[in-house]
């Protein structure tokens, strides 16, 4: 590591355990006030002295997340070790392991975030809804997989992907020639393509819930996420007319996750809701489309919307405290990612913004202005849902440099 470990925290006064985050992303970032209000100490493997988290947590030392010895370092000083993304290699997840560093999720369950192969697997050996799917590894297999659910069907790299780089949407097998060529070796594709039915959905929705190591879990309203280019853009908090059902299903189903994989901090579940038409032909209410095992954008709106954000509940979950009251504090959440776009200089963006709606809140993350990158996000709540999204949109648009009024 760059930084000495003398600069690392050591237990704190108190009793109050140090939480080491391995990532040091925006969601570690977010993880900073709650710490503070629970006198917590954050420590972070950060992948430099810029990145979101490192320019508000003091203990922010820098080191490569897929080096052992690093890892290994950074773990000695921390009471529990938990994750800003899915990206630390399984070695270096087993090194710890070997340790005896308490890790929230531990490896056995975040395998099914990091691969989505593993994770289709697991879900219909459970009996949780899923698109159709399979494991190809010859265009072969491509091709009797479109011919068996349609054209065009949608591949994914297991491992690897993220915002939608990673998906593709393949109408005829032999446009997936370059991805299969690297099948079988080192890498995302090293145990084949995960091939999938292309959902006729008539929206997404996400279920966040938490678990702790003793088992207590909780879950927020269903959500409504709306996707461009495969990047979340906004997230509407409750899902609106969402069918009482499959809210409890959906919910049900997500909690039962939790339970079967031992999920331990905050567990993301994507959905698709099925189409009316899908659904008269015979299909499922809603099928499940991916996990994600740490604080997620879908859950961004809690900070502002709900008694307890999704950012202070995955600390107390990781460190086996009593969970929060998840209930909303508003009828109605609207959260808008910001993107990176025209703006380089937010500072005064932000302040016509703060001027213009006294009422918005606005996170910004630090980081560096790059188009189509997440550099923050607002969230407004209130009463009246088409007022809200207008705002919301607003404010990110004027942040992103689409619109200069
Ligand atoms: P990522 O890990 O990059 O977020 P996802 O698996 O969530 O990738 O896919 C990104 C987006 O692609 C989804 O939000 C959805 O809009 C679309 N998508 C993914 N899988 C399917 C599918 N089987 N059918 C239809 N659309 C899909």
């Amino acid at each position: 590591m760059d930084t000495g470990t003398e600069t690392l925290p050591r237990r704190a006064e108190g009793g109050f355990p140090v939480v080491g985050v391995i990532g040091g992303g925006q969601l570690a970032r977010m993880c900073q006030p709650p710490a503070v209000g629970l006198s917590l100490t954050l420590s972070v493997l950060a992948e430099s002295p810029t990145a979101a988290a490192a320019l508000v947590v003091p203990s922010s030392p820098v080191g490569d997340h897929t080096d052992v010895e690093q890892v290994r370092a950074f773990a000695r000083h921390c009471d529990v070790v938990t994750f800003d993304h899915e990206h630390v290699p399984e070695p270096v997840l087993q090194a710890l392991q070997d340790d005896g560093v308490p890790l929230h999720p531990s490896p056995a369950a975040l395998v099914f975030a990091q691969d989505k192969l593993a994770m289709r697997a697991r879900f219909t050996e459970l009996g949780l809804p899923c698109p159709v799917w399979a494991a190809a590894h010859t265009t072969a297999e491509v091709h009797d997989f479109g011919e068996r659910v349609g054209w065009p069907l949608v591949a994914k790299t297991p491992r690897g992907g993220y915002d939608g780089k990673g998906v593709r949407v393949v109408h005829r097998a032999d446009k997936l020639a370059d991805w299969l060529g690297q099948v079988g070796r080192p890498g995302p594709l090293a145990d084949g393509i995960l091939l999938e039915q292309a959902v006729d959905f008539r929206r997404e929705l996400a279920v966040l819930v938490a678990r702790s190591p003793s088992g207590q879990a909780a879950a927020w309203p269903v959500v409504e996420t709306v996707q461009s280019g495969g990047i979340c853009t906004e997230v509407l908090a409750p899902a609106p007319d969402l069918d009482d059902e499959l809210a409890a299903a959906a919910t049900e189903a997500a909690l039962r996750i939790a339970g079967e994989l031992q999920v331990t901090g905050v567990l993301a579940v994507e959905m698709f809701e099925v189409s009316a038409a899908a659904r008269a032909a015979g299909a499922p209410a809603y099928l499940i489309n991916e996990v994600a095992m740490r604080p997620h954008n879908s859950g961004h709106w809690t900070i502002d919307g709900s008694v307890t954000s999704q950012f202070e509940q995955h600390l107390r979950a990781v460190l086996d405290l009593p969970l929060g009251e998840t209930r909303p504090r508003d009828r109605w959440s609207v959260m808008a990612n910001v993107l990176g776009g025209e703006h380089p200089q937010l500072y005064p963006a932000c302040r016509h913004l703060l001027a213009r709606d006294p009422g918005l809140r606005v996170h910004l993350y630090g980081k560096g202005v790059r188009p189509a990158r997440k550099i923050g996000h607002v969230t407004v709540c209130g009463d009246d849902l088409e007022q809200l999204r207008a705002r919301a949109r607003h404010a990110a648009d004027y942040l992103q440099g689409v619109i200069d009024e």
